[in-house]
């Protein structure tokens, strides 16, 4: 195993990244694009296309199975990325570090592994209302199949977690609390530390979503207290096809495996097979290893400007993106909690956001409409759906002009 990847100090300024994204060059319905869709998935800068590029034409092959020296190139570029996603969470140990193929599938697999072997009648898994459908829909399933409850904490008027809603649902039943870190929907930063000490003073886990966190703020597990974590590579402006899963190790040891196949075995025979300690025991198969060497690029690019910076620049873009739609008649901005990170839901009271979402895009610029995967959110504000922008180190002011005079002229027509 490699050694823990350390974070480097910064080195490059964050409004130098716009250059970086080949694709941000493109043309849409004869406009230059403005690419709002961030919190769908991040857009790739050249640094991390060039490395799955050189990867592929200079150090190919499959890992940890053969003695032939690409084989051990490709190994260890794997586990190389792998100690750089422990760096990028500030895991205790490299080994606490499964891939996955993005959020939905460690969420899947902390259900079925852990929750299977965990949950049975009487049992309460809490989740929040505002939880991405991979927040709800695994610990549902499982849920079905150990009878055990799901309950949720509500939400308030301004999209936060309700006040005395976490005393209210974590009490000596709670064997799980699942939350997302920050909300796809509204924006929302969660009080995850909180939460995690809510949980612990009753014995239960707490697993983080944080797939909309990991591009917009440092995270540190152990600062949290939570005991897994998960997010995807490619909102991260990574590829596809990759996440991890963060798991304190005495919990993923003690985890029987989920999926089975090649290099999660120790010893197989028909007599009886015994796994591979974590985290080869969750990594059944050929894992995506291309996928790896791209995140970590991805991860050494975020690093090169720092958080702090990207987190100080995205909340400057986000206070421009209010304070300018404010000035839109008939808009108004679901998810209004203080301290959120850089998404825009808008409503507008009459116009429906599909209808909104292709006018914008014959205009250039790309929004994402509909219920973002979080009917919930939608229910609890009496919405079906919203527009989102959702914004990221490539975006600018000029962005968000062109966002407020695409929807200032859509509302205008539709009305
Ligand atoms: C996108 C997203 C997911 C699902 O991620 P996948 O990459 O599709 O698995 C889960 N939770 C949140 C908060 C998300 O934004």
């Amino acid at each position: 195993m490699s050694a823990i990847s350390e974070v480097p100090a910064p080195r490059r300024d964050v409004r130098d990244a716009r250059g970086d994204f080949p694709i941000l060059r493109e043309q849409v319905h004869g406009r230059p694009l403005v690419y709002l869709d961030s919190g769908a998935s991040a857009q790739k800068p050249r640094q991390v296309i060039d490395a799955i590029s050189r990867f592929y034409e200079t150090g190919y092959s499959n890992v940890h199975r053969g003695v032939h020296a690409l084989s051990q190139r490709a190994t260890v570029a794997y586990e190389a990325a792998r100690a750089k996603v422990a760096g990028l969470l500030n895991a205790r140990r490299v080994e606490e570090i499964v891939f996955v193929r993005g959020t939905t599938e460690g969420l899947n697999l902390v259900a079925q592994s852990w929750g299977r072997a965990n949950l049975g009648p009487g049992d309460e898994v809490v989740v929040t209302e505002m939880e991405h459908h991979s927040g709800i829909v695994p610990w549902q399933l499982v849920c079905e199949a150990t009878g055990a409850t799901l309950v949720a904490m509500r939400l308030d008027a301004r999209g936060a977690i309700a006040e005395g809603e976490i005393a209210r649902c974590i009490g000596p039943k709670t064997k799980m609390v699942s939350v997302i870190h920050v909300s796809n929907a509204l924006g929302t930063v969660n009080p995850v530390h909180e939460i995690a000490a809510a949980a612990r003073a009753v014995g239960a886990l707490v697993m983080v979503d944080g797939a909309q966190a990991v591009p917009h703020m440092a995270v540190d597990v152990q600062a949290l207290d939570c005991d897994f974590y998960v997010f995807s590579g490619h909102k991260l402006y990574g590829p596809t096809g990759i996440g991890a899963l963060w798991g304190r190790y005495e919990l993923l040891a003690t985890m029987p495996p989920w999926q089975g196949g090649g290099d999660m075995i120790e010893r197989v025979s028909f007599a009886g097979t015994t796994y591979a300690a974590p985290p080869a025991r969750f990594e059944a198969g050929t894992p995506d290893i291309a996928g790896a060497v791209g995140l970590a690029a991805a991860i050494d690019y975020v690093w090169s400007f720092g958080y702090e910076a990207i987190a100080a620049y995205e909340h400057e873009l986000l206070a421009y993106g209010t304070e300018i739609l404010a000035r839109v008649p008939g808009l108004r901005i679901i998810g209004t909690a203080p301290g959120k990170a850089a998404i825009l839901s808008i409503h507008v009271d009459g116009v429906h956001p599909h209808d909104l979402g292709t006018i914008l895009d014959m205009d250039g610029v790309a929004v994402r409409v509909g219920h973002h995967c979080a009917q919930p959110v939608m229910d609890a504000f009496g919405v079906s759906a919203t527009t989102r922008a959702s914004l990221a180190i490539y975006n600018d002011r000029s962005d968000l002009d062109r966002l407020a005079a695409a929807l200032e002229k859509a509302i205008g027509l539709l009305r």
